[in-house]
């Protein structure tokens, strides 16, 4: 008997086994290999020393809630309470598992779209609900009028996550509009907003849910520090939500985790009076450009990358094999490691493309690369 039979290891876990394993250049799971700012390291040196090992406030830190709020602020003009609307979680992943077992009801249903991050589903079989899954558009905009006919008097949430992972798409000012005019239709539904890769957008802006004043009630927005100080293994992320689903939130919330990581809270709020969120969609920038540049000359088709660390590439010029197989292919003979995109659909839609993380140093892109554009 099995709660989730459906259910089986993360590809990122697989992969990232599977590169160790044949000693392979990891650029399948995504997190950075360089190291960390060391007045960052050099804050929790010193903290751990100090008497921060104790139990935080449930929702977390006050002087980092503050912190969030006024870059909030700053970012995109809303003005958040953070006694009532601000939660510290463990990570976004947490902060999405508990939203939904907060708000998600049995046999209500959850639209996910497709090729989608693959933590959202879990959590809404476990709250015996269903997921109704809904393909992007070919070049992975919101396809509307799907979701449109999806939408019916059980759905109860829909899923956006912007940018987007894996394909680095961004959600623009009409999907938006759209998904607002939808909304009022539906009142039911609230906006879960998976926005972990808020801050690192390249040539547009970032429009976040925080700035369309008609999702401001019905939606909740989830960030990681992981993503935007290269700290992944903290696993400190927050959400923001109105106040009236902040009180279910909570309530799971404190049996879920209670409060999160000491030191790791207080050194991110002290390490933010130093640096600003917004510095880190220019560094990641170059970084894209850079493997661009690098790949330039192989077999690979590169798709747009408007956001997040990760470049989908099609190998359809190299190989017919499906993209899992592609992928064990690529670390056992050629030594790089990547995502097959296929692991990113419920229907496992085989479209020979793979996704590789370009947040790593300089020299382990190069020597990616160099084995890349090797393969004829
Ligand atoms: N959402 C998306 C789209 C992600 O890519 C990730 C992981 N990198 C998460 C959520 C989970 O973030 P965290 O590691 O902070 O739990
Ligand atoms: N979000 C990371 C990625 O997309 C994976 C994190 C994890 O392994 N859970 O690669």
């Amino acid at each position: 008997m099995s709660k989730l039979p459906h259910i089986g290891t993360s590809i990122f876990t697989i992969m990232s086994k599977m590169a160790t394993e044949y000693n392979a250049i990891n650029l399948s799971q995504g997190f950075p290999n360089f190291p960390v700012d060391e007045r960052l390291t050099d804050i929790v040196a010193r903290l751990a020393k100090e008497n921060v090992h104790q139990y935080l406030p449930m929702s977390g830190h006050p002087p980092l809630l503050s912190k969030i709020a006024a870059f909030i602020k700053n970012s995109y003009e809303r003005i958040i309470q953070p006694e009532t609307e601000l939660l510290i979680t463990a990570g976004a992943t947490q902060a999405i598992f508990t939203t939904i077992t907060a708000l998600v009801e049995t046999n209500d249903e959850v639209l996910i779209l497709d090729p989608s991050y693959d933590c959202y589903e879990a959590p809404v079989l476990l709250s015996n609900a269903n997921p109704v899954r809904v393909s992007l558009n070919d070049d992975y905009t919101p396809n509307w009028d799907r979701i449109e006919k999806a939408c019916n008097s059980k759905t109860k949430m829909i899923i956006i996550n912007n940018p987007h992972n894996p394909t680095g798409k961004i959600l623009n000012k009409s999907d938006f509009e759209i998904l607002e005019s939808l909304l009022e239709k539906y009142s039911k539904i609230i906006v879960l907003s998976d926005e972990v890769y808020e801050y690192i957008t390249f040539e547009q802006k970032h429009i976040s849910a925080h700035s369309r004043e008609k999702l401001l009630n019905r939606c909740v927005m989830v960030s990681s520090f992981g993503k935007s100080f290269h700290v992944t293994g903290w696993k400190v992320g927050y959400l923001v939500a109105p106040e009236h689903l902040m009180k279910e939130i909570k309530k799971v919330h404190q049996f879920l985790v209670f409060s999160v990581n000491s030191i790791c809270q207080v050194a991110i709020s002290e390490y933010l009076d130093l640096v600003s969120v917004n510095e880190i969609g220019n560094f990641y920038q170059k970084k894209r450009n850079y493997f661009r540049q690098l790949l330039k000359n192989s077999r690979f088709e590169l798709m747009p990358c408007e956001g997040t660390y990760f470049q989908v590439a099609s190998y359809a010029s190299i190989s017919d094999k499906n993209d899992v197989d592609f992928c064990k292919w690529l670390i056992t003979d050629h030594g790089v490691a990547a995502i097959p995109i296929s692991t990113f659909y419920a229907d496992g839609k085989d479209l020979k493309l793979i996704r590789f993380c370009f947040a790593k140093d300089n020299a382990t892109l190069e020597a990616a690369a160099k084995r890349l554009c090797a393969i004829q």
